[in-house]
C-alpha cells in the first residue's frame, strides 16, 4: 500500500479530502479550528515535496443544494493564514478543471463544499424511499455520483484521505473517487494514519489489563460497541445515564432517572455476557441523585438501586467513583466513550472528573489512552486534561464504527479492506 511518507509530490498535484467542516459563528467566523490543524501535516508534506494541492471538503448538511451559509469560501483566509499561502478558490466543486490545470506547485487551491452537490452523498433526492420510483432514482445517482467522482479524480495525479470525521461513509469523494487511481497514486493522510493506528491499539495490538469505559445517555446507540468490546476487555465500565437501565433490569428502584424500558432484558444479558467471557464488568453501587434537571438542583448520594421517588441519578457517587478508578488503575490499554454523568452541569461532572484523573495517571504510567466519540472529547477539554491522555480522535461516528468493528469505507477505499 502507497503511504504518504513513501511518495514523492514534487510536480504532482494531489487531490486531500479533509474535513474542514469547522463550526462557524453568525459572522461566518470560525470558533474552532481544530479540524484545520489536524490536516495540516498532510498538507504541509505535500506543498514542503514541491506538490500543488487541491483541497476538499464538506461543511454542514447543505442537502445536496447550494447554500451561502456553508460555504467554504468564508474559510479561505483561515487556511490561508494556517498554511502560511495563499490559497484559490473555486467557487464549483465540480467545475474546477482550469483552475486544477494551471496550479503550479506549492499552489494550493480550495474547493466549493462538495455537498452542494447530492453527488457527494449520493443519495437521491425529493424522492422519498416508499415511493417505487425510488430504487431506479438510487441506481440513477450511484451512477452520476461515479461520474462526479470522476470529474473530481481528473484534476490531480493522486488522492489522499484525510477526513477521519466522514471515514464511515461511502461519499464520492471519501470512497468512491479513489476507484479513479492506481493503488500506487492513493493513500491515507497523516490524520488518518494516526486513527487507525489508535483503532489498531485497542481493537488489535491490545497490551493488558485493557479498560474500557462507556458512559452516555442510552445503551441503545451504544450496544454494538459494548458487544464488539465484551470480546476484548478485561475490565468493562458502563456508566452515565445508561447505568440506570442496568439498575432497573437488576430490581433496582431508581425514581426519575433516565432508564429504556425497552433494554432491561438486553442489560441483564449483557450482565450474564461479562460473567460468561470473565470480563469485570463495573456498573456502579451509588449515585447523586437530584430533585431536578439542573445545575442548582438539590442533591443527595444515594444506594442506585434505590432512588427516592422524585429523584433522579445525574452522577457517580463518591463509592462508583472508587470502584472506576480502582479498574482504570493499572490499566495498559484504556478507552474511553461517554461521560458518567451529566458533565455539562458543574455539580454533576464528578464521575467524569474522576475517570478522566485516573485515566491521566494510568497514561503516565505508560497505558495507551484513547478517547473519542463525541462527549468525552468535550469533557476532557472541559477539565483541561487534553493533553494527559494519549490520543484524542477527530472522529465522532467514524471513531464509533470503527470500534464496532466495522470496516469504514473510507479506509476500505485505499487499504482495499473487505
Ligand atoms: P451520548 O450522546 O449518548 O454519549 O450521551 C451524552 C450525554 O449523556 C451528555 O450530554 C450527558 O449529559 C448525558 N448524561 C450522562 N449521564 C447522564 C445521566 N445520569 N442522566 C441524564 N443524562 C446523562
Amino acid at each position: 500500500m502507497m503511504t504518504i511518507d513513501k511518495f514523492n509530490f514534487a510536480g504532482k498535484k494531489a487531490i486531500v479530502r479533509v474535513d474542514f467542516n469547522v463550526p462557524l459563528n453568525e459572522e461566518g467566523k470560525i470558533t474552532d479550528d481544530t479540524r484545520i490543524r489536524g490536516a495540516l501535516p498532510t498538507l504541509k508534506k505535500i506543498l514542503a515535496d514541491g506538490g500543488a494541492l487541491i483541497i476538499m471538503s464538506h461543511m454542514g448538511k447543505p442537502k445536496g443544494k447550494v447554500n451561502a451559509k456553508y460555504s467554504l469560501s468564508q474559510i479561505v483566509d483561515a487556511v490561508a493564514a494556517a498554511l502560511g499561502t495563499p490559497v484559490k478558490f473555486a467557487p464549483d466543486c465540480a467545475k474546477a478543471q482550469e483552475a486544477a490545470a494551471a496550479l503550479k506547485p506549492g499552489e494550493v487551491l480550495l474547493l466549493e463544499n462538495l455537498r452542494f452537490y447530492p453527488e457527494e452523498e449520493g443519495k437521491p433526492v425529493g424522492i422519498e424511499k416508499e415511493d417505487p420510483a425510488y430504487e431506479d432514482a438510487k441506481k440513477a445517482m450511484k451512477a452520476s455520483q461515479k461520474e462526479f467522482a470522476k470529474t473530481l479524480a481528473s484534476y490531480a495525479d493522486c488522492y489522499v484521505m484525510d477526513a477521519f470525521g466522514t471515514a464511515h461513509r461511502k461519499h464520492a469523494s471519501t470512497a468512491v473517487i479513489a476507484d479513479y487511481f492506481d493503488a500506487d497514486h492513493k493513500m491515507l493522510g497523516y490524520l488518518m494514519e494516526k486513527e487507525v493506528q489508535a483503532v489498531d491499539n485497542v481493537l488489535k495490538d491490545i497490551k493488558r489489563p485493557f479498560t474500557a469505559i462507556m458512559g452516555g445517555s442510552k445503551v441503545s446507540t451504544k450496544i454494538g460497541i459494548i458487544e464488539n468490546l465484551m470480546d476484548k476487555v478485561d475490565n468493562l465500565i458502563l456508566c452515565g445515564g445508561m447505568a440506570f437501565t442496568f439498575a432497573k433490569a437488576q430490581g433496582g428502584k431508581i425514581g426519575n432517572s433516565l432508564v429504556e424500558d425497552d433494554k432491561l432484558q438486553l442489560a441483564l444479558d449483557i450482565i450474564a455476557k461479562a460473567k460468561a467471557k470473565g470480563v469485570n464488568l463495573v456498573l456502579g453501587c451509588d449515585c447523586v441523585a437530584a430533585d431536578k434537571f439542573a445545575n442548582d438542583a438539590n442533591t443527595q448520594v444515594c444506594d442506585d438501586k434505590n432512588i427516592p421517588d422524585g429523584w433522579m441519578g445525574l452522577d457517580a457517587g463518591p463509592k462508583t467513583q472508587e470502584e472506576f478508578k480502582a479498574a482504570i488503575k493499572g490499566a495498559k490499554t484504556i478507552l474511553w466513550n461517554g461521560p458518567a454523568g451529566v458533565f455539562e452541569f458543574d455539580n454533576f461532572a464528578g464521575g467524569s472528573k474522576a475517570i478522566a484523573e485516573a485515566i491521566a495517571e494510568a497514561t503516565k504510567e505508560g497505558a495507551f489512552s484513547l478517547i473519542g466519540g463525541g462527549d468525552s472529547v468535550a469533557c476532557i477539554n472541559k477539565f483541561g486534561m487534553a493533553d494527559q491522555v494519549s490520543y484524542i480522535s477527530t472522529g465522532g461516528g467514524a471513531l464509533l464504527e470503527a470500534i464496532e468493528g466495522k470496516i469504514l469505507p473510507g479506509i476500505a477505499a485505499i487499504r482495499g479492506d473487505k
